[in-house]
């Protein structure tokens, strides 16, 4: 693949993809107005491959329940389609109906106040709530070998390190049916996922300027953020 011929959906234009028959019985339309970059021209392979995932029964019962739900997001009204759940309401409905009774919460230690909050909400809709903190294991950052000058803390005073190995391990062994990431920092998000062996899904990431927001800094890239645009040091 040159480095021009990738997949490039983001600078698409057409959306191709995203109806290509006038009618839900009709024969799709050909790609001819896709770009040259469109996956679907690029890697039909791997396309024709990945349908035949769904042929698994686990997979094409969850996939289902998750446009079910997507579907009762929103309500036709006479003037049209209007939204109506929130992302927590979403991640109790779809709980619900995928069967779990104990769902996981791996939070950030700076998020304790909303990982309570969670808690409470998701146990008054009849789950249990397994949560588990980044800092668990109290093990200080020396052991992964930061220096005393990157330390959030002053050189001299003790910092934990984040856990997310221990997050996940701990989630995979306490019956958990769904893991819920709650604000976990980038890279220990990354290894959280790597080791939880458990269905997953996040609620939020971590923001520590934008109030756990990050699109906010796209909505006004084309204004007070603009320096994004620039790129940055
Ligand atoms: S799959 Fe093809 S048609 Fe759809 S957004 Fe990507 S490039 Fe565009």
């Amino acid at each position: 693949m040159t480095k021009k011929n990738y997949p490039q959906c983001a600078r698409c234009v057409t959306k191709v993809c995203e109806n290509r028959g006038k009618t839900a019985d009709a024969e799709p339309e050909s790609l001819e107005k896709a770009p040259a970059f469109c996956p679907m021209k690029l890697m039909p392979e791997v396309l024709s491959r990945a349908i035949t995932e769904y042929d698994s029964p686990d997979l094409k019962k969850f996939a289902r329940l998750a446009s079910v739900q997507e579907g009762q997001c929103y309500e036709r009204l006479p003037d049209g389609l209007r939204t109506r759940l929130s992302r927590i309401e979403e991640l109790i409905q779809f709980s619900r109906k995928c069967g779990y009774k104990r769902l996981g919460v791996a939070h950030c230690g700076g998020l304790a106040n909303e990982a309570r909050m969670l808690t409470e909400i998701l146990e008054n809709n009849g789950f249990e709530v397994v949560s588990v903190q980044c800092k668990t294991g109290a093990i200080p950052k020396e052991r992964i070998g930061i220096l005393p000058e990157e330390k959030i803390a002053e050189p001299g005073e003790w910092e934990t390190m984040c856990n997310p190995v221990a997050q996940a391990m701990i989630i995979n062994e306490s019956g958990v049916e769904l893991a819920i990431m709650l604000g976990l920092c980038i890279g220990h998000d990354t290894i959280f996922i790597k080791y939880c062996n458990v269905p997953l899904t996040v609620l939020a990431v971590k923001d520590r300027v934008l109030g756990h927001n990050p699109l906010g800094a796209l909505y006004t890239s084309g204004s007070y953020y603009h320096r994004l645009m620039n790129g940055i040091d």
